[in-house]
């Protein structure tokens, strides 16, 4: 055996059906029949996480029937899922599926009786995607010749802060990881593990924030101090822009973790926007790969970006459903008391600013936030902030960024941004960039950021004809 040990994720499309899952275990099985050591870490069968926000929703509203009616569904594909995958009806996979589907139900009918979904029981109810696949990952690895064990987050020692829907690891999660990881792995069986979850030192079940099964995967990662994490996509790695929306985006080779930190955080759902935090001290690479084509380099994700000449954007990518706040006031917002009370009422409710922008007359200020915290910051705004100043709200706004680390330094990035955008007569809300130049963000009408994507990825010569032209 070699002393090589990778973690392998993998998203909920490659967890989706009978079928995909196979897949997904024969791609380990071709590490583990080279002698790598493996731990794997699953995300939900795609379209679960949603099934279950939803069915909390409808139970928290009353309508118990709707709940239950798609629970019996999830009960159904996941009971198909194993038999197709060869576990026997009286199998311990099979009957942990069944005791976990009853436990859903009774956590889902606490909600319905009390009318009431905190973040906590939303959490509970969420995970249950990822605790449901993890056994099925087991029963496709031991069909295919392999031991292997699952276990949730809290069980594989991942151990988080009280910010349910969005809980971070706490640091002594590193040492719980390696202790209950390690005897599995020495005794040659593969840990299969839920993503996307842990738990607090009471027991309570969080989760990491949407798409935190990669995240998960480099927490492990690094408490193992594994070789490698490799994240096995849909897609053939990070692209130059979202492939939904560019059809000729391109497979980018090499990024740094900033510049990947910087795509996640500006909207490239390929990666979650913390999951390079725990391989940053450690230097430890990430790969995304695509499951589609295994030997397909993918991207690798390490610490020094690799820039080509006279190519200072990598990627355009952009977030949806953004609305700019204003606030204004002439002479008043000039007094640092005033800007502090602003930012004050802001933190205070714990929200995220995804651009600020103030004018040089100082009498007005604009943040732009998701519009799902826009009626939070209002209310945080006019309750916080003096009566003098003028609070209102844009709706239906993006924010679109170019990222890479060859702009740093470079003259004329942003008049080809903007030249690109006039050329489709698009209008710019809001302009920032941050200091470390490793982006330029503009905030644009939302119903043009596809439109906008695509000219801006064209005037950065991004795409694959572009490339082939060269
Ligand atoms: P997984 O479940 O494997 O984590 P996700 O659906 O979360 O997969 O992420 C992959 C999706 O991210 C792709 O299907 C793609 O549409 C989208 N995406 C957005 N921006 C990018 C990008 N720059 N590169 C690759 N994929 C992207
Ligand atoms: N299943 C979770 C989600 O849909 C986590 C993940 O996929 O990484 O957000
Ligand atoms: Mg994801």
């Amino acid at each position: 055996m070699s002393d090589t040990l990778l973690v392998m994720k993998f998203g909920g499309t490659n967890m989706q059906d009978a079928r995909a899952i196979r897949h997904s275990a024969s791609l380990t099985g071709r590490s583990l029949s080279a002698g790598v050591r493996v731990v794997v870490v699953v995300s939900a069968m795609a379209g679960v996480t949603n099934g279950l926000l939803a069915l909390a929703d409808a139970a928290e509203s009353g309508d118990i029937a709707a709940a239950n009616d798609e629970i019996a569904a999830l009960r159904t594909r996941h009971f198909t899922a194993a038999q197709e995958l060869g576990a026997a009806p009286d199998s311990p996979t099979v009957r942990d599926i069944r005791e976990m589907h009853e436990t859903l139900r009774q956590a889902v009918y606490g909600v319905y009786l009390l009318r009431e979904l905190t973040p906590r029981s939303r959490d509970l109810i969420v995970a249950f995607g990822e605790r449901l696949s993890a056994p099925l990952m087991a029963v496709a690895l031991e069909g295919q010749g392999f031991r292997a064990h699952h276990l949730t987050g809290g069980e594989a020692g991942i151990l988080t802060d009280h910010h349910f829907g969005n809980a971070k690891p706490l640091p002594t999660t590193y040492e719980r990881v390696k202790d209950r990881l390690s005897g599995l792995l020495a005794a040659g069986v593969t840990p299969v593990v839920s993503g996307f979850m842990g738990e607090t030192e009471r027991g309570a079940i969080t989760t990491l924030g949407r798409g935190g099964t990669d995240f998960s995967a480099t927490i492990i990662g690094k408490a193992l101090g594994a070789n490698e994490v490799w994240a096995w996509k849909d897609v053939d790695g990070v692209m130059s822009a979202d492939p939904r929306v560019v059809k000729d985006a391109r497979n980018i080779t090499v990024l740094s973790y900033g510049e990947v930190m910087e795509l996640a955080y500006f909207g490239a759902k390929v990666l979650h926007p913390l999951a390079v935090t725990p391989l940053q001290e450690s230097g430890i690479p990430l790969r995304v790969k695509s499951a589609a084509d295994p030997d397909f380099p993918g991207t690798l994700v390490q610490a020094q970006a690799q820039d080509e000449a006279g190519q200072p954007v990598k990627a355009v990518t952009a977030i949806r459903n953004v609305s700019i706040i204003n606030i204004s006031g002439a002479g008043v917002l000039g007094i640092p008391e005033v800007i502090a009370s602003v930012f004050d009422a802001i933190a205070r409710e714990n929200i995220t600013l995804l651009m600020v922008s103030q004018s040089s007359s100082m009498s007005n200020v604009s943040l732009a936030v998701q519009s799902s915290d826009a009626e939070r910051t209002l209310a945080a705004l006019r309750a916080g902030v003096s009566r003098e100043l003028k609070v209102d709200r844009q709706s239906d706004v993006a924010v679109l960024a170019i990222v890479g680390s060859g702009m740093r330094g470079q003259k004329g990035v942003s008049a080809r941004l903007f030249t690109a955008l006039a050329g489709q007569d698009i209008n710019i809300l809001m302009i920032s960039q941050g200091s470390s130049e490793l982006n330029i963000s503009v905030a644009i009408e939302g119903a043009q950021v596809d439109d906008a994507t695509r000219a801006v990825h064209a005037a950065f010569g991004l795409g694959v004809r572009a490339q082939a032209a060269d």
